[in-house]
């Protein structure tokens, strides 16, 4: 049965004599700390001396760098991105933990697939918002908190548990509910949904667009209709709100019996066996192989110049000039040099076929 924690679960007293500290004040970092001292914990800041630096001056914290931070804290929140946190762990933070602190992290990755190892005399937590940071500050503002995945990977002070769940009161996930499951449980359903869901959405979306250009309808009456006005997005609010089906009430009777009869052609999408397949990809840690390996940035840099020059980053820079929107540079990434080219050599089947799929 999977466990569910919300507001009484978590009782904030047992934190009244830690301090906090938040390594790393960006997206998570910002809204995590705001809201962990307006629920009167002892919070301070770790950073380096950039401008988030200086935001956290702003907002009023003590601010040290990420070795002095550690040296001062009972409790540790690692808000950094995934990729540098391995780093920055090993060079800064674990030499200056103390004896049974908590480290607590936002995303299962590094721990999930054993990329990050913590000594044994720590606590180690997670607490997964399923929500960006500004939308955390804001839902905590509101009294309405967000969903979040929790986790305990290490219980050494025997304590994990009444920490985890009043940290989580503390950032105001409770009020909404905090599901337990497994670092690398968060870790592959993020990975999931980012690797099968993400892109297969973006086929179904790219061709349905294509459809009606090929048709002939305009562009911008195209892109309007499948995204742009974000009537979808809307929409998307209402699946969470009141429920898939539900929602249909929110359009009109056409539309219901449109959506509804034609559905059914669709039901034979050869989409789960592709999703199973990536799915067993990151349970069996292949994807986190791959990502790790420094060829695949390489790799990826190469496919993303690809990205730029499919069809869609044209016809949408043209559509946003057409409709006086701002326009991004997206679709002028660098070309990777003559040296990278050579790098890659070894893989210039593999890359050929994700320039034809870019096409
Ligand atoms: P950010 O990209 O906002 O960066 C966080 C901070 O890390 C910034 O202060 C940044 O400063 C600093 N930083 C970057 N590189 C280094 C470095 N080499 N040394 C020291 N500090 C560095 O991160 P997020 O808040 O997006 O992500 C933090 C964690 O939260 C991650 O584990 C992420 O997976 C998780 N998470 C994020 C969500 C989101 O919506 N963004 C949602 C849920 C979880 P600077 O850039 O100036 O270097």
């Amino acid at each position: 049965m999977v466990e569910i924690f919300h507001e009484l679960d978590g009782e904030l007293s047992i934190l009244n004599d830690k301090t906090i500290s938040i390594i790393g004040y960006g997206n998570q970092g910002r809204a995590q700390a705001l809201n962990l001292r307006d629920s009167g914990l002892n919070v301070i800041v770790g950073n380096i001396k950039d401008d988030y630096w200086r935001i956290a001056i702003n907002d009023n914290f003590s601010v040290f760098s990420i070795t002095e931070a550690t040296k001062k804290s009972d409790i540790i929140f690692l808000l950094l991105p995934d990729e540098v946190m391995n780093d920055v762990f090993e060079k800064k933070i674990k030499p200056n933990l103390k004896l049974e602190s908590s480290l607590v992290f936002a995303s299962g990755y590094n721990i999930g697939f054993k990329l990050l190892k913590p000594p044994e005399n720590v606590d180690v937590l997670l607490i997964a918002p399923r929500m960006i940071g500004v939308g955390v500050r804001e839902n905590f503002l509101k009294n309405e908190g967000f969903f979040s995945f929790i986790a305990i990977e290490q219980d050494f002070s025997g304590q994990a548990k009444k920490v985890l769940l009043a940290l989580a009161k503390g950032i105001g996930t409770l009020k909404k509910g905090a599901i337990m499951l497994t670092f690398k449980q968060e870790a592959e359903l993020d990975l999931f949904n980012e690797q099968a869901f993400g892109p297969a959405f973006g086929r179904v979306l790219l061709s349905s667009i294509y459809t009606l250009i090929d048709a002939g309808y305009p562009p911008e009456a195209v892109l309007i209709e499948m995204y742009m006005s974000n009537e979808m997005s809307f929409t998307y609010k209402k699946f969470a709100e009141i429920g898939l089906v539900k929602q249909v009430e929110f359009h009109s009777q056409t539309s219901q019996y449109g959506a509804m009869s034609r559905g059914i052609r669709f039901r034979k999408l050869p989409l789960k066996p592709k999703m199973a397949e990536i799915l067993k990809e990151i349970q069996d840690g292949e994807f986190t192989k791959e990502w790790e390996k420094s060829i695949t940035k390489l790799k990826f840099k190469m496919i993303k110049y690809f990205a730029t020059k499919t069809k869609i980053n044209q016809l949408e820079k043209q559509v946003r000039k057409s409709l006086k929107l701002k326009e991004y540079d997206i679709y002028e990434e660098e070309a990777p040099s003559e040296e990278e080219m050579a790098k890659l050599k070894s893989i210039s089947n593999e890359l050929k076929l994700f320039e034809q799929y870019y096409e």
